[in-house]
């Protein structure tokens, strides 16, 4: 066990001697307690999204249209993983890759997430992936805030169906639209936030592609892991 541990704190660019700088186990702090939008958008079939089944929420995200981002898409981008997953992680948006795979986290990306999570033990089978946005906005520009209003309903569903124990959250945009702010992500992590009325756990780290263009932050990203780990054990 110690030599798998290693082996993925390697994959991190990390060694497992190294220790957290810092003071220990930071507080855990109330959160921004966003709450959803509701889920109260109705499809053509008439049911609102907070009453679909995954099949049918599979369905009506295949076909969405409810924003501009449906002419550009090659295909949308549901989400994977297993459908009652203690861990959800959550993204921004596909990029060219996972448009044209229709699979969130796939590539360099998706290898270093996977290697994230096996750090902390999990397997990417074991949890479920997925991103706010389930089109990918073109050449990977920042979405808008009526897309990706448009487009967090079907997030909101996809959890309540999960009933995740915790919610991590990868990237500044992922953590602005889930948790209603525009703080920093550096002043993000490290705290304990909640959404929805469920009052889901949720934990902000860095996203993979931002790790691997700045290494030198992986360390923080090990941290955050650690904490999520903890916040998810329940302590
Ligand atoms: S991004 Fe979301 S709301 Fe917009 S078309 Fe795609 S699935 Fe629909």
């Amino acid at each position: 066990m110690k030599a798998q541990r290693r082996e993925y704190l390697q994959a991190l660019d990390l060694q497992p001697w190294m220790r957290r700088q810092g003071p220990a186990g930071a507080p855990q702090l109330p959160g921004g307690a966003a709450q959803g939008l509701g889920g109260a958008l109705q499809g053509p079939g008439g049911a609102a999204d907070a009453e679909l089944d995954w099949p049918e929420l599979r369905a009506r995200v295949a076909v969405c249209t409810r924003c501009g981002l449906s002419a550009t898409r090659t295909q949308t981008v549901f989400g994977v993983g297993h459908p009652q997953a203690q861990w959800l992680i959550v993204g921004e948006a596909p990029g060219a890759e996972e448009d044209r795979q229709g699979e969130p986290f796939v590539g360099r990306a998706g290898q270093l997430l996977n290697s994230m999570l096996r750090a902390v033990g999990l397997a990417r089978e074991e949890v479920f992936i997925a991103n706010v946005l389930k089109c990918r906005p073109p050449g990977n520009r920042d979405p808008t805030p009526t897309e990706a209003g448009a487009c967090l309903p079907y997030l909101e569903r996809q959890i309540a169906l999960i009933g995740p124990k915790i919610i991590l959250v990868v990237g500044r945009i992922a953590a602005h639209n889930l948790l209603a702010t525009d703080a920093p992500l550096g002043s993000l992590r490290q705290r304990t936030h909640v959404f929805g009325a469920g009052r889901v756990p949720v934990v902000v780290t860095y996203h993979p592609a931002y790790l691997l263009r700045t290494p030198t932050e992986k360390r923080k990203a090990w941290d955050d892991l650690k904490y999520a780990r903890r916040v998810a054990a329940g302590g």
